[in-house]
């Protein structure tokens, strides 16, 4: 059953790892209209003129307010949205009925209400749960012409399986993964990498919008995710390369901080190296991107290449498994430089 933010008392919990209370957002009236009264203008709707014509605006579900999805659904309700959440552990709901969303007791519930639903939840076997359970999944809500958002990271054959089963039942599926960790989700400075049929994804790009500051349509189902988990393969190998290095750094006679002033001056240097140098030389390892899901990505990424063909993504993954046996999963991935001190 769908429950109204005015049957819920206020809550002071914060979802996890969320910024304190006071940055969240307590004056949505606009969220609590219902979908059928809200109207924006037609030129902030996909598909709208600049003409005077009016366009009701569209219900948006998000499934999954872990780390990342938390901060998406935040920017969502800033942004004026009419939201409904859902997420497994409900607790993390609440900070948003307190702020002016429904809670959806079922991603089935959040489907039957919604016409964009998206989600972002930890892994394939996640977002199966979330999309394709028969009694509970979203899918099994949505109706024809409605749009499912996947951000989660994810394997390329897993999202063209749910691909095909969306279009199954005139659903149609945007891929939506993004680069960038939490402070990137909160300033709207993701980039995202879409994938899916061209009029499906012009058709996303606006509800996204809030979210991001890159949208380019990279190709089809699975593309997206390709593209996605390339781009950590290179993260994570430099932040193995970093981490042997900085422990190599600090057992020499140099001063590692001078160090690394001094290549960030090289044109080796790139423009996460200052974030991922900062925190393993200050120790701050409080989880943004954890160890456990690196390591997911790369088990993903050695999948797709073959550990043949990819013998350093094959290695790192083992640092990555070796800082999990150390108990370090779910510090920061930058915590592999404990490993080398
Ligand atoms: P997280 O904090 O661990 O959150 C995971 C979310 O998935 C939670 O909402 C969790 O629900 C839900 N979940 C896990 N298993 C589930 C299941 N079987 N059924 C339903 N829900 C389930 O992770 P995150 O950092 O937000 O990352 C989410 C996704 O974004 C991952 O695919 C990750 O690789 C990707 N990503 C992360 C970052 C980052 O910097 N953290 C950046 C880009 C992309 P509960 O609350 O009930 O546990």
């Amino acid at each position: 059953m769908m429950r109204g933010a005015a049957k819920e008392p206020p809550s002071r919990r914060s979802p996890n790892r969320m910024r304190p209370q006071s940055g969240f957002p307590l004056e949505t009236s606009a969220a609590r209209q219902s979908y059928a009264s809200k109207q924006r203008p037609a030129d902030a709707v996909p598909g709208g003129s600049t003409s005077r014509r009016k366009i009701t605006m569209p219900t948006i579900a998000f499934l999954g307010l872990g780390a990342m999805g938390s901060r998406l659904a935040k920017n969502l309700l800033d942004a004026g949205t009419d939201l409904v959440v859902w997420n497994r552990s409900k607790e993390k709901t609440e900070p948003f009925v307190a702020a002016g969303a429904r809670v959806a007791a079922t991603p089935r519930e959040a489907g039957e209400t919604s016409d964009f639903v998206l989600a972002m939840v930890a892994d394939d076997e996640a977002s199966e749960e979330v999309w394709l359970d028969t009694e509970r999944g979203a899918l099994a809500g949505m109706k024809p012409g409605k749009t499912a958002v996947e951000i989660s990271t994810l394997q390329p054959g897993w999202v063209r399986t749910l691909g095909e089963a969306t279009a199954e039942k005139g659903v149609d599926l945007v891929e939506a993964p993004v680069s960038g960790t939490l402070p990137q989700a909160e300033s709207a400075g993701l980039v995202f990498f879409l994938g899916g049929k061209e009029a499906a994804v012009d058709r996303a790009r606006p509800i996204l919008k809030p979210l991001g500051k890159s949208f380019d349509r990279v190709g089809d189902w699975g593309d997206g995710a390709t593209v996605k988990l390339a781009t950590n393969a290179i993260l994570g190998i430099n932040v193995a390369a970093w981490a042997e290095v900085i422990g190599m750094l600090g057992r020499s006679s140099v001063d590692t901080q001078t160090a690394v002033d001094a290549i960030a001056k090289t044109a080796v240097w790139a423009p996460n190296f200052g974030y991922l140098t900062g925190s393993m030389i200050q120790s701050d390892f409080d989880p943004k991107f954890p160890i456990t899901l690196i390591d997911k990505d790369f088990r993903y990424a050695l999948a797709l290449a073959g550990a043949d063909r990819a013998p350093v993504v094959d290695k790192v993954r083992e640092s990555f498994e070796g800082a999990i046996a150390e108990g370090l999963g779910a510090e920061n991935m930058t915590a592999l430089a404990k490993l080398y001190r």
